[in-house]
């Protein structure tokens, strides 16, 4: 070490020295005590660790002080925050799939601090149900007898495997065999569920026929899986669920339907490809699984619909207790249903819904008001419009390209890439795409109300 290296380590301020500065006066008020002599340490540890690497570093007061500060700035960010998803893709799942609707959020936010009648009978003054906040309003809203919520649709698939098929067969197709986002695959969720998979046809084309041969004594179910994130084209041939459920049931077997989305209100009209949850019921499912963050629009959450005789037996399962959902999930999904009791409210009340089904030219004129708003406050960067292709996402429609539009930010002080990073910094992250060296915030994802914030962002980073 040089003889300025030694210098400078004696030079390091002191604990007690940097705690005495004005600036921590207010800090301590804000943070415990304990926190904030933490940070000081962990200050002229950094800067005792800078010296001995031979770095440059003004060594004194004013720079444990500024160090100090912005690890206490820094612990104060919490891990899992709200973010601006100017992506395009609706239900993105690595940004939480479905916004809630604002007054589902509020409804949460009442049960959440305060005590609910969540195991318990007002009406009797004793002990009531969990499962009866939801069951009766999802059997209205889908046309299903019963119906159970737990928390997630492969949960949902894994216990009505357990459930209705442990050491049995169940019949699925080989082009059923669906894999969601890794973690996911039909396959997998058999072998823990202690079911037999017998798979049948081939991955273009499944017959009528095959499922006939392959029902024996030991056969529990025939399953039918939507191929959600995927779509096989050309010469392909699947048994359409009529005729699966008509089968099942001269074998008095279940005609189980793992939907995946969950999709309430028909939307063929705007190009969505989807089965409907009434769908499932009117082919003749006897029961039909499906996300609650998905099409549906709301919390996390698989939801088990469809025969009475079936649920019961799911709803006495073990398993059922392991996967019960919370009062804030059943609050946020009872919340949702009630939505759907009238579909024209639900779509424009519930932000998935409304995102897919706004019209194209509504998103155009949003993205010319929020980019001339930029040009007049002058930032440094060329703003145009552009036309893009969006997505529902969240594996579900992926033959769909939702026409949408986005504001084009080209910086000229910075690369494209460097404020891209800088909106993901920003207090509220803004997540953007970069194509072709633009910098790109899709109007169909940013709500409205987060325009004012977006654009605040804009002008700090680029003016
Ligand atoms: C998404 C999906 C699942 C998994 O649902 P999660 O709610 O994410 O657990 C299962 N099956 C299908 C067909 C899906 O599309």
């Amino acid at each position: 070490m040089s003889e300025t290296g030694k210098e400078q380590l004696r030079y390091l301020p002191k604990v007690d020295q940097v705690l005495a500065r004005p600036e921590f006066s207010a800090a301590m008020e804000e943070h415990a005590r304990e926190t904030v002599v933490e940070a000081v340490r962990a200050a002229i540890a950094d800067m005792r660790n800078a010296i001995l690497n031979g770095k440059s570093i003004n060594v004194n007061e004013d720079t444990a002080v500024n160090i100090a500060l912005y690890k206490l700035e820094k612990s104060e960010v919490r891990s899992l925050r709200r973010v601006i998803n100017g992506t395009g893709i609706v239900l993105h799942t690595n940004l939480g799939r479905a916004r809630l609707p604002k007054s589902v959020a509020e409804a949460v936010s009442s049960i959440a601090s305060g005590y609910s009648t969540l195991e318990y009978d007002v009406e009797k003054g004793a002990r009531g149900s969990r499962h009866d906040h939801v069951n009766r309003l999802i059997s209205k809203v889908t046309g299903a007898e019963d119906a159970i919520a737990i928390n997630n649709n492969a949960a949902a698939t894994l216990i009505v495997l357990m459930a209705l098929a442990h050491r049995k067969e169940v019949v699925v197709s080989r082009g059923e065999l669906v894999e969601i986002g890794g973690a996911f695959r039909v396959p997998d969720i058999m072998k823990v569920g202690g079911t037999i998979l017998k798979e049948v046809g081939t991955t273009n084309k499944t017959h009528l026929y095959d499922y006939e041969k392959a029902i024996g004594e030991n056969t529990a179910a025939i399953m039918k899986v939507h191929t959600s994130n995927y779509r096989i084209l050309g010469f392909t041939e699947d048994v359409p669920a009529e005729e699966l459920a008509k089968l099942a049931h001269a074998n008095g077997l279940p005609m189980i339907y793992d939907l995946g989305s969950g999709l309430i209100v028909d939307l063929q009209s705007y190009g969505l490809d989807e089965p409907t949850v009434g769908s499932a019921f009117r082919a003749g499912a006897d029961l039909a699984l499906f996300s609650g963050d998905k099409l549906l629009g709301g919390p996390q959450a698989g939801i088990i619909a469809g025969k009475k005789e079936y649920i019961d037996i799911i709803k006495k399962h073990p398993l059922a207790r392991a996967m019960r959902l919370d009062k804030m999930t059943l609050c946020a999904l009872e919340e949702t249903f009630r939505l759907y009791e009238d579909i024209e409210h639900a779509k424009k009340e519930i932000p998935v819904l409304s995102m897919i089904t706004r019209p194209a030219a509504e998103v155009k004129n949003k993205a010319a008001i929020f980019g001339s708003r930029l040009r007049n406050v002058g930032i440094a960067a060329d703003i145009s419009i552009m036309q893009g292709v969006g997505r529902v996402g969240g594996g579900s429609a992926p033959m769909l390209d939702l026409e949408t539009w986005a504001v084009a930010i080209v910086p000229r002080s910075m690369s494209v890439d460097k404020l891209a990073e800088s909106l993901r910094h920003w207090v509220v992250p803004i997540i953007s795409h970069v194509q072709n060296d633009c910098l790109l915030l899709d109007m169909r994802t940013i709500a409205d109300d987060e325009l004012d914030v977006t654009a605040k962002a804009l002008i700090d980073i680029l003016v």
